[in-house]
């Protein structure tokens, strides 16, 4: 499978806002700034799609991107289910958000992760995977701490994807990787990890890969 179109198809601020349960969804979290939005941007082949910083509307709601489209067939009841949605939840890290809105943000994306993965008597999970951005040149910051344990609170399989690697060594690429596993290792956790830049393409295959082989 390969992406021949994408879109934006909505920004959902809370839980009744969520588009209701089809095509499957692939989530992408990581603190403000990591690269998340030129990561999306590089995996669905467009420059400007993904653009959540600074983007009213967007910044404090989860963002859909439909991968794929269903052409708009019109008729009545046409069903137009995109082949996967990829999911932005951004609003991490922004110095600017109130404790409250963020506790509330962290429920929103707490109940999203864990809730979008458990099927329903009448439709399969929607959430099939969670990745997880965090910046190659830093290792695991505190706050991407945090995100973790929200992000592992799902049943969904859970990748790393070390951002901005083209700003590293072949040497500081192969260190950060061995740093997020050592990191990982004491919570009995085994996740894979891919090396990604945006700016060169590094890992997007590799990213594709492993959401086509985990959807
Ligand atoms: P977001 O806030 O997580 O959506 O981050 P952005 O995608 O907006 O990127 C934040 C900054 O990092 C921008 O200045 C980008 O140009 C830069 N950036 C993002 N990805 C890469 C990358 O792969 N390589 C390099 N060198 N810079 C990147």
């Amino acid at each position: 499978m390969r992406v021949r179109d994408a879109q934006f198809v909505g920004a959902a601020p809370t839980w009744a806002a969520l588009p209701p349960p089809g095509a499957p969804e692939v989530a992408f979290a990581g603190r403000s700034n990591v690269g998340k939005s030129s990561l999306l941007n590089a995996l669905l082949g467009r420059k400007q799609l993904a653009r959540t910083s600074g983007t009213p509307g967007k910044t404090q709601a989860l963002n859909f991107y439909a991968v794929n489209p269903a052409p708009d067939r019109g008729g009545a009841g046409g069903v137009k289910e995109p082949e996967l949605y990829l999911v932005d939840l951004p609003g991490y890290g922004y110095a600017k958000v109130s404790q409250g809105q963020r506790a509330a943000w962290q429920r929103l994306v707490g109940r999203y992760v864990t809730e979008r993965a458990e099927p329903a008597p009448d439709h399969p999970a929607p959430l099939r995977a969670v990745v997880q951005l965090i910046d190659s040149r830093h290792g695991v910051t505190k706050m991407d701490e945090e995100l973790m344990a929200v992000m592992l609170e799902s049943p969904a399989p859970h990748l790393v994807a070390l951002t901005k690697a083209d700003k590293l060594s072949a040497n500081a690429r192969q260190k950060a990787v061995a740093g997020i596993h050592k990191h990982l290792r004491p919570y009995g956790l085994e996740l894979p990890v891919v090396l990604t830049s945006a700016e060169k393409k590094t890992g997007i295959d590799e990213l594709w890969s492993w959401i086509w082989r985990v959807m």
